[in-house]
């Protein structure tokens, strides 16, 4: 796969050059990994714990680790020591338990709350419900080991485009919406975690800070 061509390519497709890109390497062995970290990139993506934590012990240590996959609780303290960025805590108790580890080490760990986006049943996150639900508690702002940085959504898997623009739009409008409302000292909402091979430059259109791309660089996934 001509990795360093993909990712030029995608790089000058771009609608928001300043929008991060986060290689999805999930799958992929590391010397793939390598080829995009000599080719400038930094910011890596995976979806499992115990994956991300075997290529993290073989790779360059200025890499930044984002875990954009479901997360369980009991494995968050795998990635607590050196994780960047966790795009998708889907609950309340799963921030909780970050917070737990990041207390345990004393470091402050970045976090997206992933939204329910999507129209299909299958994907995790909260609703906006359930966001505001956990904005009410009271035991939210003393979560200090915790920075939670944005918003992160998945959009329906399908070809219907004005769909997915949809689904983007309404992230962007809540999060401008959670944005006028007074929220903790631990939350700083800037970023937005959306859209991937198939869908990053309607999300970039959409307001995406950071797009989480795998096939498109590094060819499809068995
Ligand atoms: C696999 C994955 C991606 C990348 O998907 P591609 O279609 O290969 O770009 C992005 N986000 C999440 C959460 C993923 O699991």
């Amino acid at each position: 796969m001509p990795i360093k061509e993909n990712l030029a390519q995608i790089k000058k497709s771009f609608i928001n050059p300043s929008c991060l890109l986060v290689a999805v390497t999930k799958t992929k062995p590391t010397t793939d990994i390598q080829e995009a970290y000599d080719a400038g990139i930094r910011d890596f993506g995976e979806n499992k714990v115990q994956e991300l934590v075997d290529k993290q012990a073989h790779l360059p240590e200025d890499i930044r680790w984002h875990m954009i996959g479901h997360l369980q609780r009991n494995k968050v303290k795998f990635l607590a020591p050196f994780v960047y960025l966790i795009h998708g805590v889907d609950s309340y108790r799963l921030l909780k338990e970050i917070n737990k580890q990041g207390e345990k080490i004393d470091r402050v760990i970045s976090c997206l709350l992933q939204v329910h986006i999507a129209k299909e049943e299958s994907k995790f996150g909260f609703d906006e419900q359930e966001l505001k639900e956990m904005l009410d508690d009271e035991f939210l702002v003393q979560l200090n080991h915790i920075k939670v940085k944005g918003l992160m959504g998945m959009a329906t898997f399908t070809e219907n485009k004005d769909l997915v623009r949809a689904e983007f739009k309404g992230l962007k409008t809540l999060m401008d919406k959670l944005n006028q409302m007074v929220l903790p000292e631990t939350f700083e909402l800037k970023e937005i975690s959306m859209g991937m091979s198939g869908d990053y430059l309607i999300a970039q259109e959409e307001g995406s800070t950071m797009v989480r791309i795998g096939s498109a660089i590094f060819g499809s996934r068995n």
